[in-house]
């Protein structure tokens, strides 16, 4: 939006500007940069004289604006001259004269009658200038000089002043050095028209019509390099205008006007490198809870609008509590904001986020919807201790993390206890990452064999994460970290992929029915909407008969599932694969809500197995429960955690399909699993 602005703007400051400059041409050109002076009038002209002089005898007479000489020559001599005298300074001042020098041509109309054809003329344009001219001296100023010839008629002269030249007698006279031989018009004093060389004797009738001065405000020449000059100025203006646009726009998010991730950094860099540890900081990570369901059930246009609203009941609460002017306010990606306020006492952050929970309580009006949300904010503190902003920001995004996980809607002080147990999630789920990258997980196989005649039809795919940093640590305390984390997609596409890759490779070469691969997936897929593409490409990929998969969730995740949940594992039911309840029997799910469920399969929690007791009855009760309801609904059963013959023995006797566990067999390495497949 900035940057079309941007465009806009500076496509109409070039079109303006090529405008100017052609207007500006055009009036160079029809003259209406032209200026002029005339020298006759009463604003620059101070005074006119003539003389008389070796033998001459001349009178000065104005007639109506013409300025007239008459001299009468009774004999000629080098020495005889007639002329006329334009004064412009004042005797007392004879230095302040008139500035000629920006003019590029003077037109001088004048005629005389004289006992000749025609008469030569010189005119002096005199200059004062200190550096030659002494007052006690009358021809000390320099001579700027032109000659020509007058007739009878009157005449137009156009002289550029170019042509002028400094008089070579006044410079011999004067003794005057190179530097000051040049024309110089810069303080004229006097202008001298003299009837030169009058060689007849008689009348000579000068006739002054006038004497003007004109030039141009600029030259062409120039003008081009003026305009030249500001489009350079222009360009490098525009240039560094769209640089502070487009840093405004790579530092600014564009719905909320709030800094972005990057803005915030660069402000922390610029104005509280030092501060952050100096100065006591409170920040404050907060995002919407169930952001997601918000934009799926209202759309992102009211989810964008909401985002926008919250900002503002933030910001209309930092007014409130005097504390805008401390704040820095950025949104960091999607719905996750943080604030950071500089100096505030740790009572009032605290307080501050008990009401920006509070003021979220009432639903939001959005689009004319009534949108309820909640926050979960997590608050950390720097009191001068040495700690980067990055730790604090990480620090406050643990205390949100913290206060998601304890329901939501509220706020979570970082204190040490969360440090340490966050730390230890965020290092397992930074060796998870690793392990994908460096392809550390591995497979165990855990057989599944038939009760009756006990057979491996069947085996339980269950992941293991080798890498040393990882040394005991089981799926049981990773896959939950890898879940919260937001790893789990990857780890189950890494397990399933790898499993059809063993199905193809080993398992349907085995000389006999291939066996069933259970794959334990997260609960979390149940909401990745994607997921059943993802299975579908792979089983496609490998040539995988769906058949011979089945996919293991727990039962506790059908306690959360809404219609999203149903269609996926509608979705997954019609590609063809199989699909077991997990952990079945600890889910609290109503036995008769299991028609409603599109599943083939329940597995017998461990917990129920262990509690087999053939002589007390009530210790039976449920694993009872579970095969009969499944034999009624047509459900295959395991049972889980075999540990010992009575378990076994129990567990046939009441017709239990499948059994699994450590008195059978435990997980095992692809070529134990591959001996006791082919042995059968
Ligand atoms: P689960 O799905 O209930 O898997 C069975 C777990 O019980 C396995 O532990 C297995 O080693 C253990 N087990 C089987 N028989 C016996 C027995 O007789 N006695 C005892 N004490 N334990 C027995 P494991 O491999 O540590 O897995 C733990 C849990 O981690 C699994 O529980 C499952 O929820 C999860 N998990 C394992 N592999 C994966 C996987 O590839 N993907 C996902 N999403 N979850 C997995
Ligand atoms: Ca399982
Ligand atoms: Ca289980």
């Amino acid at each position: 939006m900035i940057t079309s602005a941007f465009r806009d703007f500076r496509s109409r400051a070039i079109l303006a500007f090529i405008t100017c400059s052609i207007l500006a041409l055009i009036s160079h050109r029809i003259g209406l940069m032209d200026v002029s002076l005339d020298l006759l009038s009463s604003n620059t002209l101070v005074d006119i004289e003539n003389h008389d002089e070796g033998g001459m005898h001349s009178t000065l007479e104005l007639n109506n604006h013409l300025i007239t000489v008459a001299c009468t020559f009774s004999v000629t001599s080098t020495f005889s001259l007639c002329n006329l005298k334009l004064k412009y300074s004042h005797n007392e001042n004879i230095k302040q004269g008139i500035d000629l020098s920006d003019y590029q041509s003077f037109e001088i109309v004048a005629s005389i009658k004289s006992p000749i054809e025609q008469t030569n003329i010189k005119l002096y344009f005199r200059n004062n200038n200190p550096a030659y001219s002494r007052e006690d001296v009358a021809v000390s100023d320099k001579f700027n000089t032109i000659e020509f010839k007058l007739r009878d008629q009157v005449t137009t002269l156009e002289v550029p002043t170019k042509a002028l030249f400094v008089a070579q007698w006044w410079k011999k006279e004067r003794n005057i050095g190179y530097e000051q031989s040049h024309v110089d018009l810069s303080n004229i004093v006097l202008i001298e028209l003299v009837i030169d060389d009058a060689k007849v004797p008689g009348d000579y009738l000068l006739t002054l019509h006038s004497i003007k001065m004109s030039g141009e405000i600029i030259s062409e020449p120039d003008l081009l390099m003026l305009i030249l000059f500001l489009l350079f100025v222009m360009i490098v203006l525009l240039t560094i205008r769209q640089k502070n646009s487009l840093k405004k726009i790579s530092t600014t998010d564009q719905l909320t006007g709030l800094l972005n991730r990057r803005g915030m950094i660069s402000k922390v860099n610029k104005e509280f490198k030092s501060t952050v540890a100096h100065h006591s900081m409170s920040l404050f990570y907060f995002d919407v809870d169930d952001f997601k369901k918000i934009n799926d059930t209202y759309g992102h246009v009211v989810g964008d609008e909401l985002l926008a609203a919250i900002c503002q009941k933030v910001i209309g609460l930092l007014s409130e509590m005097h504390l805008n002017t401390q704040s820095s306010f950025a949104r960091l990606a999607g719905d996750e904001f943080v604030l950071m306020i500089t100096d505030c006492d740790n009572h009032k952050a605290v307080e501050f986020s008990r009401r920006i929970i509070d003021v979220l309580v009432d639903p939001l009006a959005v689009s004319g919807c009534e949108v309820k949300v909640g926050i979960s904010l997590g608050l950390a503190y720097s009191n001068g201790e040495k700690i980067t902003f990055q730790e604090l920001m990480s620090r406050a995004d643990s205390a949100m993390f913290c206060a998601k996980q304890q329901g939501k809607g509220q706020f979570k002080l970082f204190d040490d206890s969360l440090a340490s147990a966050i730390y230890f999630k965020k290092t397992i789920a930074e060796n998870l990452k690793n392990a994908l990258l460096e392809n550390e997980f591995t497979l165990r196989f855990m057989p599944i064999f038939t009760c009756s005649d006990l057979k491996p039809t069947r085996l339980e795919v269950l992941i293991r994460c080798e890498s040393t940093a990882m040394k005991g640590i089981t799926p049981d305390i990773f896959i939950p970290i890898a879940e919260d984390f937001g790893i789990i997609e990857q780890i189950d596409l890494w397990v399933i992929e790898t499993t059809f890759d063993n199905i193809n490779k080993h398992f349907l070469a085995v000389n006999r029915t291939p066996p069933i691969c259970c794959i334990n997936i997260s609960a979390i897929e149940l909401t990745n909407d994607s997921f059943p593409k993802q299975l579908e490409k792979l089983i496609e990929k490998y040539f995988i008969p769906p058949s011979l998969i089945e996919l293991e969730i727990t039962e506790t995740c059908l306690i959360e599932a809404d219609d999203t949940s149903f269609r996926i594992l509608n979705e997954l039911k019609k590609i063809g694969v199989s699909l077991a309840l997990d952990d079945f029997g600890t889910g609290y799910t109503a036995f008769n809500q299991l028609i409603n469920y599109p599943v083939d399969c329940l597995k017998i929690d461990r917990a129920f197995v262990a509690d087999i007791d053939p002589n007390d009855p009530s210790k039976t009760t449920m694993v009872n429960a579970i095969v009969s309801i499944a034999k009624s609904y047509k459900l295959v059963t395991i049972g889980e955690g075999v540990e010992t013959q009575e378990q076994l023995d129990y567990l046939r006797t009441i017709s239990c399909d499948y059994v699994q566990g450590f008195y059978l067999s435990k997980p095992l390495l692809l070529d134990d699993l591959m001996t006791l497949l082919n042995k059968q």
